[in-house]
C-alpha cells in the first residue's frame, strides 16, 4: 500500500469510527425519564375536608381531582397509581360516598381511553406502581395484569375488612420494604412515607428539564393540609404520618423538589394535562 493511500484509508477510519463513539455517548447521555404526562383519573367534591385537618374547615367542601402519572423511561413505561375506576365514568351522577363527610367522585374521561390516546397499551406498562390501596389510587389495577406491581409488603399484607387481599394473588408483584430505585439509574425512586395507611409510598421523578417532582400520593391531600401539617383522623398512624411529612420536606430541599400533591385541585389547575407532557 502507498503511503498516501494508507493515510486515505486511516483518515476514512477515523472519520467513520468518530461518529459512532460520538452516538454512543449521546445515546448513554439521553438515558433517563423522557416523558412524564399527568392523567384525569378523577374528579369530585370532597364533602367535609375537616376529615383531612380535624376541628379545622369543619362542613367545608371543596372540590378534588385524582391524578395518575404516565412516565416513560428509555426503557420503558411505568404507571404511578390508576385512579377511581373507570366505570364510574358511565355513572350519570357519579359515585356517591356512603359517608357524605368523604368524596364524591366522577369520572370525565377514563384511564384506557387516555392510554389509547398516547398509543400505550395496558401490555405496554412494565412497572405499575401505587401509594397506597384506596379506592381511588387502585380502581384499575386490574386492567394491568401483566405489569409488575411495586408495592410496599406492608401495604400488600395489611389485613381489609372482608380478609381478602388487595391485589389479586396472581398479579405479578415486587413487594417492596423501603425505597427503591425503579429502573436502577435514580431516575425514578419509590420513597417510604407511611402513616396514611401502613405501607404508603410516595414517587420522586428526576426530569432533565423540568427538574426533581415529588409525587405525594396521599401523604399530604390539598395544600393547606401541607402548609398546616394537618394530619387526618383516618389515617392508620398518626406518628408515622407527621414523620413522612418531614422526610418528604427533607427530600424537597434535598434534590431542589416541586411537590405535586395529587387531590389538590387548585394546583392541578396550574399544570399541564396529558396529551401534553413534561420532560
Ligand atoms: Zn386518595
Amino acid at each position: 500500500m502507498k503511503l498516501a493511500t494508507f493515510i486515505a484509508a486511516a483518515v476514512a477510519l477515523s472519520l467513520t469510527a468518530a461518529p459512532s463513539l460520538a452516538q454512543n455517548k449521546s445515546a448513554k447521555a439521553k438515558s433517563g425519564v423522557d416523558k412524564l404526562y399527568i392523567l384525569n383519573c378523577g374528579e369530585g367534591i370532597a364533602g367535609d375536608i375537616s376529615r383531612w385537618s380535624p376541628g379545622v374547615n369543619v362542613g367545608k367542601s371543596m372540590p378534588f381531582v385524582d391524578n395518575c402519572y404516565l412516565i416513560h423511561h428509555t426503557t420503558g413505561w411505568m404507571l404511578w397509581d390508576t385512579g377511581v375506576t373507570d366505570a364510574i365514568a358511565a355513572m350519570l351522577e357519579g359515585q356517591a360516598p356512603a359517608d357524605p363527610r368523604m368524596t364524591h367522585w366522577r369520572r370525565p374521561k377514563t384511564l384506557a381511553s387516555q392510554l389509547e390516546q398516547l398509543g400505550v397499551k395496558p401490555s405496554d406498562i412494565k412497572f405499575l406502581a401505587v401509594s397506597h390501596t384506596h379506592p381511588d389510587h387502585i380502581g384499575n389495577v386490574n386492567m394491568f395484569p401483566k405489569s409488575m406491581l411495586l408495592v410496599q409488603k406492608a401495604e400488600y399484607e395489611w389485613p381489609t375488612p372482608l380478609g381478602v387481599g388487595r391485589f389479586k394473588p396472581e398479579h405479578p408483584v415486587t413487594k417492596l420494604e423501603g425505597d427503591h430505585d425503579v429502573f436502577g439509574d435514580g431516575s425514578v425512586m419509590i420513597i417510604l412515607t407511611p402513616g396514611h395507611t401502613p405501607g404508603h409510598q410516595s414517587l420522586l421523578v428526576k426530569l432533565r428539564k423540568t427538574g426533581a417532582l415529588l409525587l405525594t400520593g396521599d401523604a399530604v391531600h390539598f395544600k393547606d393540609n401541607w402548609d398546616n401539617r394537618g394530619v387526618p383522623s383516618g389515617n392508620f398512624d398518626k406518628d408515622k404520618t407527621a414523620a413522612s411529612m418531614q422526610r418528604i420536606a427533607d427530600v424537597l430541599a434535598k434534590e431542589k423538589a416541586q411537590l405535586w400533591i395529587n387531590h389538590d385541585k387548585a394546583q392541578r389547575d396550574t399544570l399541564k394535562m396529558s396529551p401534553q407532557f413534561y420532560n
